[in-house]
């Protein structure tokens, strides 16, 4: 008998297994709302124009190899990781550690492995909703850390519950980390305003919890990289907090699968800071030695030309335009169709995403009858409208909703 035969079945993961079955579907209809990833107007993946430029530049530099990047990753990269998310004007990033790491989710699962080893927190809060992979992650590298949700989004009014929030979180103890969405919350589209960071960010303070920053949006929440990132900023600039930036670079340059991200972590001095980078270093050569390099090469080329810079600062508006375009399409379709709940929220939401209200039993029904591929929990991705398909959409949310 095998000594796996007694493994427990594992569910197969939602998302990934709607994106099966919307590629298997054979409706000449079907639509796919579900992608966190950028789609084009025509529905499909897009190269952006800088990085298409930056591996021209890349293939035909002859001094370009295959060796191993350094331990911590593409030294220059990660410079220009710490302007990007922290800002340059006058702030001293050398009490920033950072890292590379495989994208957005090696960011978090080193940060939880970090955290819950040298921390020892006795609770990590989350958001409710929140992106399902942060519970996973924590799950995995920090095991014996207790996890627990704190209120965020209110499906009623489509708004954030600050008030229950702040409640809840006067639970939390010295040493608790806090998970937050920096930018275009996965899966609401709701982000807390500025006065609601600077109370989080007296309550982190105050209580000693400790933030995890998921920054996997920057650029794509209101077009601007260095506003989608303002709440790190300010925390830093508050100089007493100490707190982590789990970034990725998968949206924000259309690189999914080149899998490069950064584990930043701010510390109150530059003696802290020197320490944390070789504990990190430690841990992530036992897991993955070094990073990929050639995706860290492409947005190091990018960051570090001036051209490239702005083309990519385009591409990011081309994005966020389009996805600015849908929402009003979407928003005046179901006013102009008169389907039934309140719809304001798609035009102030941002990023890529926003909640239905749809139960699972009507998002069944808008896979079954419309083929149209939503995630259980309703939430939709606007990458996945297009012109031609807006109608559609439309139409069968009428259908389901009345
Ligand atoms: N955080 C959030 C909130 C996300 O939505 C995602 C991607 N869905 C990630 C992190 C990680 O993405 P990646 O590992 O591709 O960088």
């Amino acid at each position: 008998m095998s000594s796996f035969s007694e493994l427990p079945t594992v569910k197969p993961d939602a998302a990934f297994t709607l994106l099966a079955a919307y590629k298997t579907d054979t409706s000449s209809n079907k639509v796919d709302l579900c992608p966190g990833f950028y789609r084009d107007e025509n529905g499909r993946p897009w190269i952006l124009s800088s990085v298409i430029q930056a591996k021209e530049r890349i293939h035909a530099d002859p001094k370009v190899n295959h060796e191993h990047l350094p331990l911590a990753g593409h030294t220059e990269l990660l410079r220009q990781s710490k302007e990007l998310v922290f800002g340059k004007e006058d702030r001293d990033l050398k009490r920033v550690a950072s890292i590379q790491t495989v994208s957005g989710t090696g960011a978090n699962h080193l940060a939880a492995l970090f955290l819950s080893t040298k921390l020892n927190p006795k609770t990590v809060w989350f958001p409710n909703l929140g992106w399902i992979n942060h519970t996973a992650i924590w799950k995995l590298a920090g095991s014996h850390v207790q996890q627990r949700f704190y209120p965020y989004f209110n499906g009623e009014n489509q708004i954030i519950d600050f008030d229950a929030m702040v409640e809840v979180l006067r639970e939390a103890q010295k040493g608790d980390v806090i998970v937050l969405h920096a930018c275009a919350h996965n899966p609401t589209g709701v982000d807390l305003s500025k006065e609601q960071w600077n109370t989080l960010a007296t309550i982190c303070k105050n209580t000693g919890l400790f933030p995890v920053f998921d920054l996997a949006y920057q650029g794509l929440a209101s077009g601007d990289v260095r506003q989608d990132a303002s709440a790190i900023s300010d925390f830093f600039d508050r100089g007493n907090l100490e707190f982590v930036v789990a970034q990725s670079y998968s949206k924000n340059f259309g690189l999914y699968g080149e899998r490069i991200g950064i584990l930043h972590i701010a510390a109150l001095d530059v003696t802290a800071a020197a320490k944390i980078t070789p504990a990190l270093t430690q841990l992530s050569r036992a897991e993955i030695t070094s990073c990929p390099s050639y995706g860290a090469r492409i947005i190091s080329q990018i960051l570090g030309d001036l051209k490239l810079y702005d083309q990519w600062l385009e591409d990011l508006a081309t994005m966020h335009n389009r996805m600015k375009t849908m929402r009003e399409s979407l928003y005046h379709g179901l006013l102009v169709r008169k389907v039934r709940g309140s719809w304001d929220h798609i035009l102030t939401d941002t990023g890529m995403f926003s909640m239905t209200g749809l139960s699972t039993t009507q998002v069944t029904a808008m896979k079954e009858k419309h083929h149209i591929y939503l995630l259980p929990s309703g939430r939709i991705s606007v990458t996945g409208l297009t012109t031609r398909n807006i109608d559609h959409v439309v139409t069968a949310l009428e259908d389901i909703l009345g």
